[in-house]
């Protein structure tokens, strides 16, 4: 999992710096678990407004330290982001959240922009299933 500290100092390299209550919602999102929605954060964090909370989640996203992840019921969640592109595998039966990339799926997709003519400018794709835990634990 990807602390808070690691993404100070991932923003700090791009010569970004959160103050106040910007910083303070990167570090309660930091306990919150490996993904939470936004209203979990805004519970987590009573000093700070919810128009705060949602600008402060846009503007992570942006700098690329805050991911969306869409869940196996269509909601949205967000989760704490490596700094590198990955996908999400999501255990449906304990809800772990995990991150993974493959070189393959990123040549599938280079392969369909040849194909199609398409410049690709974002893809999205979360994985669901179960994970070894709860299998072995015959769920
Ligand atoms: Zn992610
Ligand atoms: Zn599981
Ligand atoms: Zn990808």
């Amino acid at each position: 999992m990807t602390s808070a500290d690691v993404i100070e100092q991932t923003l700090a390299r791009r010569g970004y710096r959160l103050t106040g209550p910007r910083r303070a919602l990167l570090v309660v999102m930091g306990t919150l678990g490996d993904h939470f929605a936004a209203d979990d954060v805004v519970g987590a964090a009573p000093g700070v407004g919810r128009a705060t909370v949602f600008r402060t989640l846009k503007l992570l996203q942006d700098l690329g330290v805050v991911c969306q992840v869409v869940l196996e019921d269509g909601s949205t969640a967000y989760r704490l982001a490596p700094d590198e592109h990955h996908h999400h595998l999501l255990c449906v039966e304990c809800g772990e959240m995990r991150d993974f990339s493959s070189d393959d799926l990123e040549a599938v997709l280079a392969e369909v922009a040849r194909r199609t003519g398409y410049t690709i400018e974002a893809h999205r794709f979360e994985v669901y299933g179960r994970c070894a835990a709860c299998q072995a634990a015959g769920a």
